[in-house]
């Protein structure tokens, strides 16, 4: 902010700080006037107070992975939250846990799992986001087929107000009807209405029975379809069901050398539990599938390579741009075949990652230059609305999805919903520094303008 000594500033009120350039995992800038390190509530309501008096835009990290420019920012005071990361209580009685924000997601659910329990949700970037990100966010992942989103494990939370205030919200139980649902406002707002400083999971005992791991070759995309239809259809719930494209097959054997099978429908990675192993198995030979039973040691490395398929991606293109659609279970041949139709047209490399079972897709988009990406991206999420989806299952708006967004608000839901968002944003954050120009705003701004 220009006339102010930001670093100076906040070294005045006693903050760890430091002053420099970064960039998130897709090279969006964040040029920040000062980052700040707090260790204690208390310092964040210093700098949260001091930044609402003087209007200064707040931009809070959680650890950099948003895939939608949700932490880009200029002149902001980013809070850095990384020293704010204790594991304040396991509770195996009354199945939560309460944490600071700053851990490490994987880092918990390896403590959990000492105790028995664990955290499902399993963005593939679970190895290096933190647990506060990932509520801000809303993630999802890998076990979002049974599992759902960050949105069903959050049961209450301590957040910064935009003036400095202290709330908490929600209660650590399992049944909670006391008042409206503020808590599961504050998951998924990116950082829009506040800095998370605590937050209670659900957790759940890890499961009892055997789950059998499997990796299935598929010889065309219409079969891909046909089997996840017919699991569903059969009643059958998966652990997990995802599935990567020819082309991320062969990003994966080139740049981690991961020796995968290449097929023309890809291939489907699943995790079933062991009653429904002959179903499954009638299912795949029905469509012709090639199917794996792996052991542990083969299951952990799939897992990891799946989870390393958008850095793999990323390392093989210029520019990167990650699509996050979803569209209903029953359409997700029409989806993908509309995406197919657009590489075509486009003429670029748009690899599909997707947690197929859920009909979360998520096209990659490859290029030399973002910006020749931009109008592909748009039609990507037109698909989603045309098809009575979403556009965005997990990574959020940011500032990549907010015309988008307004579309799709529009055309499902009615303008009124956008205009209620907006209000919500001004009553919570009146002076609006909270990552301000973004989210709810940003799509408010854009449907004025069409
Ligand atoms: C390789 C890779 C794979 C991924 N796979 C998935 C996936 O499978 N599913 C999925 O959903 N996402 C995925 N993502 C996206 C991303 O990793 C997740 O959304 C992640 O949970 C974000 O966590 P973070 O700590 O990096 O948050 P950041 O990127 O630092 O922040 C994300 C948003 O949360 C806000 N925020 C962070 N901390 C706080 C806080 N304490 N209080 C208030 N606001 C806060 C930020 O301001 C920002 O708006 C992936 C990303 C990468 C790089």
């Amino acid at each position: 902010m220009e006339g102010f000594d930001l670093e100076k500033e906040m070294k005045e009120l006693n903050l760890t700080t430091s002053k420099e350039s970064r960039e998130d995992f897709l090279s969006y800038k964040v040029k920040p006037g000062v980052i700040v390190y707090p260790r204690t509530e208390e310092e964040i309501v210093k700098v949260v107070d001091y930044a609402n008096r003087k209007r200064i835009p707040i931009v809070t990290w959680g650890a950099g992975t948003s895939l939608t420019g949700a932490v880009s920012c200029e002149g902001c005071i980013l809070i850095d939250m990384k020293y704010m990361s204790s594991i304040l209580e396991i509770n195996d009685v009354d199945w939560y846990v309460r944490t600071q924000p700053g851990v490490n997601l994987e880092y918990l659910n390896k403590k959990l799992m000492e105790r028995g329990f664990f955290l499902p949700p399993d963005p593939a970037s679970f190895f290096l986001c933190s647990v506060g990100g990932a509520v801000a966010n809303s993630s999802g992942g890998m076990r979002g087929v049974k599992y759902g989103t960050f949105r069903d494990w959050v049961l209450a939370l301590k957040v910064v107000l935009p003036t400095g205030e202290i709330v908490k919200i929600g209660e650590p139980l399992r049944k909670n009807r006391a008042g409206y649902d503020l808590t599961h406002l504050f998951v998924g707002s990116e950082g829009t209405l506040g800095v998370i400083t605590e937050i209670w999971f659900r957790i759940v005992p890890l499961p009892k029975r055997k789950l059998i791991p499997l990796l299935v070759s598929m010889p065309s995309l219409d079969s891909t379809a046909g089997v996840i239809s017919d699991i569903r259809k059969s009643g059958i719930m998966p652990e997990i069901a995802e599935f990567m494209d020819s082309e991320v097959l062969k990003t994966l054997n080139v740049h981690l050398n991961a020796g995968l099978k290449e097929s023309e429908g890809g291939m489907l990675i699943l995790l079933i539990e062991d009653q429904d192993l002959e179903s499954i198995r009638n299912i795949i030979r029905k469509w012709d599938g090639d199917l794996t039973e792996l052991s542990d040691k083969e299951w952990e490395r799939v897992y990891s390579l799946r989870a390393q398929a958008a850095i793999a991606l990323k390392a093989s293109a210029k520019e990167m741009l990650v699509e996050d659609i979803v569209v209903p279970v029953s359409k997700l041949m029409d989806a993908i075949r509309k995406l197919k139709e657009l590489e075509g047209k486009f003429n670029v490399r748009m690899p599909v990652i997707a947690h197929i079972g859920d009909g979360n897709l998520h096209p990659n988009i490859l290029l030399e230059e973002k910006e020749v990406a931009l109008e592909l991206f748009e039609k990507v999420g037109e698909i989603a609305i045309e098809l009575g989806g979403s556009i965005s299952g997990e990574h959020g708006i940011g500032v990549q999805k907010t015309k988008l967004m307004a579309i799709q608000l529009a055309k499902h839901n009615g303008v009124k919903v956008l205009e209620i968002m907006k209000r919500i944003k001004e009553i919570i954050d009146p002076n609006d520094i909270m990552n301000p120009g973004k989210y709810v705003e940003r799509a408010y701004n854009e449907s004025m303008r069409n």
